[in-house]
């Protein structure tokens, strides 16, 4: 997430230190899945295509029992409207960690690595931190993007009492030699319980995660687990790129910043299951929410109470996450009708607008604050066919007016204005139409408005100059 943060804040003109104990980007494992709105985001902020290619698309979830396939099912994947890519990007975290160090450096603003901050102190006008290097450095603004165990969580005593259901996921990446009938599926697989998932990933790896109550155990157990879970199937690993365990904690920050100047992001305020895939992304689209505020009140002029927006926007997606995952993650464990297989799809069914992404939403159930659809359309701009967010920009607002207007409302340079005239792109919802309709930079409605009075919009980006 800081990777992310840092990377959004330098699209945005800001500038930007970013410090690591790591030695550089994830090599293997942990997260393993994109979902459909984090590859939304990442097509606003220029990341999609270099990404895209390189993962291997999954929108089914099978039940696998006696020796054959119970069910498969995508519907709630197929069924997404104002959606291009309706499905999963299998594609590890390294990939995406890779491509945002390298970004980083590109845009002069390198990771600074093997350094953690032994000190931070905040004040009404910024903060001050000092570095295990022993650099000084004040700034107008802290993200603590520091992982479960967040230092600068901890150091600001922002409470944070966790949850353990005691439940363990061993986690094994590697490349399978069997003769299992293979797809590119999600397969949750009935045992006594469902304690075996099998994970498509990107080229010829798989994933395994393997349920077990207590953390001793060996990668020799976790293998006759999947053994006796694919029969009458025999499998191999003929190589093994990662073996980890992932012991199930959950929490929720009880504050997502202190004074509006430190703020905290991704694990380091909500941890969880990884059932569902919804660690990473939520974490993605916390910063997503977060840098794009900071950009409007540091450069242009917003009332600094936007900031305030962003602990009241995530902190409740991220209660919805552990709700999600904690209900999945237990399924693989308790049945009341011995079904627990079926009933994790189900729970995947019925939690879909979490683990797709798209059902994340910040309004009270109108247009505003719902996610903006995509949709093709002919930019008479450019004179070609083209998709709504291939045309949102990350350090802009953008002004879509869905039909004719008398005269072309007045915009600030903060602000896009995309004009659809008469058409009506297929598949658009009627909602869209004969609106003008202001978007914020990650995609989300911030306000509505008939389209004689689109001008008026104006009047409510953050900020409200026109000069800006
Ligand atoms: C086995 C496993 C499987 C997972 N599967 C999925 C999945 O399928 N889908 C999904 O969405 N999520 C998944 N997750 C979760 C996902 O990996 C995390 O949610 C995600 O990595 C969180 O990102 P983050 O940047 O918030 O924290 P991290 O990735 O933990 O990054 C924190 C960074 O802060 C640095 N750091 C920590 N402390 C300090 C310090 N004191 N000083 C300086 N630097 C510091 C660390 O070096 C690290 O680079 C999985 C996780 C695991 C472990």
């Amino acid at each position: 997430m800081g990777l992310l943060s840092a990377y959004l804040a330098r699209l945005c003109g800001l500038q930007v230190v970013i410090f690591d104990r790591s030695d550089g980007p994830l090599e293997v494992g942990r997260a393993d899945a994109l979902n459909a709105r984090t590859l939304q985001l990442f097509e606003i902020a220029g990341l999609f295509g270099q990404l895209y290619p390189q993962g291997k698309p999954c929108n089914t979830s099978s039940v696998w029992a006696n020796g054959g396939f119970v069910s498969r099912q995508s519907h709630w994947w197929e069924s997404l409207e104002g959606c291009l890519h309706k499905h999963f990007l299998m594609l590890g975290q390294s990939f995406v960690e890779k491509l945002l160090d390298e970004k980083l450096s590109q845009l002069g603003c390198p990771v600074k690595r093997r350094t953690e901050i032994t000190s931070l102190q905040l004040s009404e006008t910024g903060c001050e931190v000092v570095t295990s290097a022993g650099e000084t450095i004040a700034a107008r603004y802290l993200i603590g993007a520091d992982g479960s165990r967040s230092w600068v969580r901890e150091h600001l005593e922002i409470p944070f009492s966790l949850v353990r259901p005691q439940i363990i996921w061993a986690v094994m990446d590697g490349v399978l030699e069997t003769d299992f009938p293979k797809v590119p599926e999600i397969i949750v697989f009935q045992n006594e319980t469902s304690d075996v998932a099998w994970i498509p990933r990107e080229g010829n790896l798989d994933r395994f995660y393997v349920r077990f109550d207590s953390h001793d155990f060996t990668f020799e157990q976790a293998l006759q687990k999947i053994e006796k879970a694919v029969q009458p199937h025999s499998i191999r690993f003929q190589k093994v790129v990662w073996f980890s365990q992932f012991s199930v904690k959950e929490s929720v920050a009880a504050h997502y910043s202190v004074a509006h100047r430190a703020f905290l992001a991704g694990d380091a305020c909500h941890v969880h299951s990884v059932n569902g895939g919804q660690g990473l992304n939520t974490g993605l689209a916390d910063a997503f929410n977060l840098i794009w505020k900071l950009h409007w009140v540091i450069n242009h002029g917003a009332d600094p109470a936007l900031l305030a927006t962003y602990e009241g926007e995530r902190k409740p997606v991220a209660q919805s996450v552990i709700e999600s995952s904690g209900e999945l993650v237990r399924a693989t464990k308790f049945s009341e009708q011995g079904s627990h297989a079926q009933d994790y799809v189900k729970i995947v069914e019925k939690r879909a607008g979490n683990i797709t992404g798209m059902g994340i939403g910040y309004g009270q159930g109108g247009l505003e604050g719902s996610r903006f659809h995509d949709f093709e359309f002919l930019h008479q701009g450019i004179g070609q066919l083209t998709r709504a967010y291939s045309c949102l920009s990350y350090t802009k607002f953008s002004l879509f007016l869905f039909g004719e207007v008398e005269s072309e409302p007045m915009l600030p340079d903060c602000c896009q204005g995309i004009g659809l005239g008469q058409q009506t792109p297929e598949g658009l919802t009627s909602e869209y139409l004969g609106k003008a309709i202001l978007v914020r930079p990650d995609g989300y409605i911030q306000a509505v408005a008939p389209l004689h009075q689109a001008q008026q919009l104006v009047a409510r980006l953050p900020g409200n100059s026109l000069g800006a």
